[in-house]
């Protein structure tokens, strides 16, 4: 079981206009980077998922809607770049004139941060765009929640985006979850903003979105602005994600877990 998400129209949403309907969709079935605050590996790995598979959420979505997608994030379950050969192919269906002729600048495709595939990446000539998912702007906090960081450290990851952003034309993306008294103080602000200055990124700041079994919160309102206004007083370009998917709990892998789970209580005899 996998999820994709459809998010109608959003002001700004990965630097979109209003317009657009937004796809995110997933490239493996679980995930095995165990990031600490994500429900997509809360019940392990499975498999990649093909490129059909991949391609076949929005086509489904399409059909169920009736609706056009013409953005696509990669940001649903799993690690894209731990599943990139299947992940570019599906791209090229998704961009061909004979595809679904979405355009390269309007796909993103998220890294949880596998440096070498990264700059992989970077060596394929779609201009698509890329979205970090740093989430802590040192190796302290980092190592906290994201094991990946253990394998690529802070420093490896952007010097991975360097070599990226020499390559492309496109403005290279942080997404940064705000979660309480992990990663929300005032230092990991300013060091954000010094490696947003580095690669002249854009921030994503999205307030964590609770998860049943784990024990992270969202800081408070006020936290989330202070944070946001020490990126912007340091020039950095900024957004704070009024986000659309905690009411239903659809941040990545919550969907998924929720079905399994209510599907485990019905299978419970009585
Ligand atoms: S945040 Fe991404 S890479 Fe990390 S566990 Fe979740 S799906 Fe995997």
């Amino acid at each position: 079981m996998i999820e994709s998400v459809l998010i109608p129209a959003s002001p700004a949403l990965y630097g979109e206009k209003s317009d657009r309907q937004t796809i995110c969709i997933s490239t493996q079935v679980g995930c095995a980077y165990g990031c600490k605050f994500c429900a997509s590996g809360l019940e392990g790995f499975s498999r990649n998922l093909r490129a059909n598979e991949i391609v076949d959420q929005i086509i489904a979505i399409e059909r169920a809607s009736g609706e056009k997608i013409d953005n696509i994030v990669f940001m649903g379950m799993g690690e894209p770049l731990a599943n990139l050969k299947n992940v570019i192919r599906a791209i090229r269906i998704i961009n061909a004139s004979w595809g679904l002729r979405i355009g390269a600048r309007h796909i993103t495709v998220s890294t949880s941060g596998l440096a070498p595939q990264i700059k992989k990446l970077a060596d394929e000539p779609l201009q698509i765009r890329l979205a970090v998912s740093l989430h802590g702007a040192t190796d302290e906090v980092r190592n906290q929640i994201m094991p990946i960081n253990r394998r690529y450290n802070v420093e490896t990851l952007l010097s991975a985006c360097d070599y990226y952003v020499a390559h492309k034309k496109q403005r290279l993306t942080f997404e940064y979850i705000l979660i309480a008294g992990v990663n929300d103080a005032d230092t990991q602000a300013h060091l954000l903003a010094q490696h947003a200055r580095r690669l002249s990124a854009k921030v994503n700041l999205i307030p964590y979105n609770a998860v049943e079994g784990l024990e992270w919160s969202r800081p408070s309102r006020n936290r989330q602005e202070k944070f946001l206004s020490i990126l912007r007083a340091e020039g950095v370009p900024a957004t704070l994600r009024r986000e659309k998917g905690h009411d239903i709990d659809a941040a990545c892998g919550q969907l998924r877990l929720q079905t399994s789970r209510q599907e485990r209580r019905r299978a419970v005899p009585a």
